[in-house]
């Protein structure tokens, strides 16, 4: 049978089969052998070993598609970030990393703006214009209002999405609501996470809907590695992407550069002066190799 696995604690993988629930399984030693060893987030085959107290073994590991190591999950299709559009102000320079982080990885992001209600229209249409330029997806929500949940459960729908967000910006609330909407109209049992519970948190996989889970990742500023080089840092900014090729200078970083197009667009108001301004900064960093 086939499924994926939602939950792994000392050694015990907890397996979502749809239409027939978990089930705890082991895994042989024969992955270790192999040097793959499975994750959340992994498709995998298994034989039941008993039915009646839900027990396998798992078999194989399916292809991966990619996987993350913080946190360490496989197969996710997309990222979900949360932030406030205030109380707390987005931060846009941990933000920006995080996108750079999932450009890097080719994991197509989903920026979710939440506490609209507590939101004037100037303040949304500020963050639309920084984030328009590239490309990304910008959902405004309410968690506390349940405004425009079903935007965001369509954009989960069918897919392994990881949600990350600084704290304080209402990741939990919305996480609840798309628990609580779905349990609701599918009476589907969905694993409640307990809070707070454990002090230790691990890779959970939350089951909302068939073939739909999430990912609650703890943390946000630890997310940043840059395990790349400076030249490459411009791929990861898609704004930047339509002026490839026009600037003076073969390979130009937009930096110091003369006759830049993206400066150009910079001052034509075609991209933003924040994202331009974290791209420097990130720049900065690679230079002096101030590794994350
Ligand atoms: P987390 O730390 O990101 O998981 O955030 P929580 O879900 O714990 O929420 C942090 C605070 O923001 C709490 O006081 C929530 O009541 C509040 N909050 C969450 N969603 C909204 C919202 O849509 N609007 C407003 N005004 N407050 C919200
Ligand atoms: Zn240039």
């Amino acid at each position: 049978m086939q499924g994926k696995i939602v939950k792994g604690i000392a050694g015990f993988y907890y397996v979502h089969v749809v239409e027939f629930g978990i089930y705890e399984c082991k895994a042989k030693g024969i992955f270790r052998k192999k040097g793959t060893k499975p994750l959340v987030g992994d498709n995998v085959e298994i034989d039941i070993l008993d039915e009646e107290t839900k027990l396998g073994n798992i078999r194989e590991i399916l292809p991966r598609k990619n996987e993350l190591i913080r946190p360490a999950v496989a197969n996710v299709d997309q990222a979900l970030v949360v932030f406030a559009i205030k109380k707390p102000a987005p931060h846009f320079n941990l933000l920006d990393r995080f996108l750079v982080m999932m450009e890097s990885k080719d994991i197509p992001v989903v920026l979710c703006f939440n506490k609209q209600d507590v939101a004037s229209l100037e303040e949304m249409q500020e963050i639309r214009e920084i984030y328009e330029p590239s490309g990304y997806r910008v959902a405004f929500i309410s968690a506390r209002m349940e405004e425009n949940i079903d935007e965001i459960r369509e954009l989960l729908e069918g897919k392994t999405t990881t949600v990350a967000g600084p704290s304080g910006v209402g990741k939990s609330s919305l996480i609840n609501c798309l628990q609580q909407e779905i349990q609701m109209e599918t009476g589907a049992i969905s694993q409640k996470i307990d809070r707070g519970k454990h002090t230790t948190r691990h890779s959970e996989l939350i089951t909302v809907d068939e073939n739909t889970y999430i990912m609650d990742t703890p943390g946000f500023s630890s997310l940043y590695t840059n395990d790349f080089e400076k030249e490459e840092l411009k791929q990861y900014f898609p704004e930047f992407e339509p002026y490839e090729g026009q600037c003076r200078f073969n390979g130009c970083d937009h930096v110091h550069e003369p006759d830049c197009a993206v400066k150009r667009a910079l001052e034509e108001g075609k991209i933003s002066q924040v994202r331009y301004q974290n791209y420097l900064e990130l720049y900065k960093e690679l230079k002096e190799k101030r590794r994350y």
